[in-house]
């Protein structure tokens, strides 16, 4: 248990000096991201398969039209018309699949929004469920500037739509796969007036609550999330508060493809949609690069536009989801929580 209490106390440190920096509680994520000292070997991957086959493909520049796409139609808060219209994409992009849309009315510090998860999914051969997810709403505090979040929600929304083009084009040899674009992460009012964890993460929580009664929880093998993960300088953080040994396949999947550079450099503590799921029982790892600019400075703010983010980065983000799921697919068992 030394390592572990070593990386916590790193952890903390790391939460203290960012108090220092900035005294508003993160959306997405608690404190900085700190260098990290030592490698979390707590939890090693069991049962890891060989790695065989070729490695996956995922379309960068595929991807990066579609934050374009995305990003075009502007801020996208909740409850806004272009909430509507990317609602709207993001359906018509998923014509032909097996979608379920799960909406209701979310009662929030600003009053009542409709939200809309948006699930695809897409059927394996093994008995237990992959989710992928990202959130595509953006800030709502941040509604009348030019933030259109084309790395926070834009970048990982574009990339299921990538793993939708792959999944959807040959029949999955191993677990169903549901990509969930989940909806009214964001918090509504400013993070001086509510704390995160209280006034955010609507839309996954509903849909947690809603799998947990119809036992749907119950089949699910790995919550993979995404979010922040276009930044052309890609620095994929080591997540405290996801399972350690699906962060492990996660950094075994990055190491098979040769992009291990760019993933755990450093820890941190991440407050992220995830956090429903782990608080169930399901194993989950949050794919998230909380330093976007030095200090974060592009994150909530008109700057974070497509030009900070390269198509590289989303193909290193998709393929190294797509190479994890393939793991999944082959350990046997997989570990317990
Ligand atoms: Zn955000």
């Amino acid at each position: 248990m030394t390592k572990p209490r070593l990386v916590v106390a790193v952890l903390l440190v790391g939460a203290m000096l960012s108090g220092l920096a900035c005294d508003h509680e993160k959306d997405s994520a608690q404190g900085q991201p700190t260098p990290a000292v030592v490698p979390d070997t707590s939890a090693p991957p069991r049962n890891l398969p060989p790695d065989s086959g070729p490695p996956p493909k995922f379309d960068g520049d595929r991807a990066m039209q579609c934050v374009q796409d995305i990003v075009k139609f502007g801020p996208r808060p909740l409850g806004s018309a272009n909430h509507k219209k990317v609602e709207n994409y993001l359906l018509s992009r998923l014509q032909g699949d097996e979608v379920e849309n799960d909406t209701f009315t979310a009662d929030t510090p600003a009053g009542k929004f409709p939200v809309h998860n948006i699930i695809a999914k897409f059927p394996g051969t093994k008995d237990g469920i992959i989710v992928v997810a990202s959130h595509y709403d953006t800030n709502y505090p941040l509604r009348d500037t030019a933030y259109v979040g084309a790395n926070d929600g834009g970048s990982s929304s574009a990339i299921l739509l990538g793993l939708a083009d792959q999944l959807r084009s040959k029949p999955r040899t191993g677990y169903s796969v549901w990509l969930v674009w989940d909806d009214a992460e964001e918090a509504m009012k400013p993070e001086t007036e509510m704390p995160f964890l209280d006034d955010s993460l609507y839309g996954i929580n509903h849909l947690a609550e809603k799998w947990q009664a119809d036992g749907t929880l119950k089949k699910i093998k790995a919550f993979l999330l995404a979010d922040m993960v276009g930044d052309a300088d890609l620095s994929i953080e080591r997540d405290a508060n996801s399972t350690p040994w699906l962060e492990n396949v996660i950094y075994e999947a990055a190491s098979r493809l040769g992009y291990q550079s760019h993933f755990f450099e450093r820890n941190n503590q991440v407050s992220d949609d995830h956090i429903p799921f782990m608080k169930r029982g399901v194993a989950c790892a949050d794919l998230i690069d909380f330093m976007y600019g030095y200090n974060n400075v592009f994150w909530h703010t008109p700057q974070d536009t497509v030009d900070k983010l390269s198509s590289k980065s989303l193909e290193i983000v998709g393929a190294v989801i797509l190479e994890t799921m393939s793991i999944l697919d082959k350990m046997e068992p997989l570990p317990p929580k």
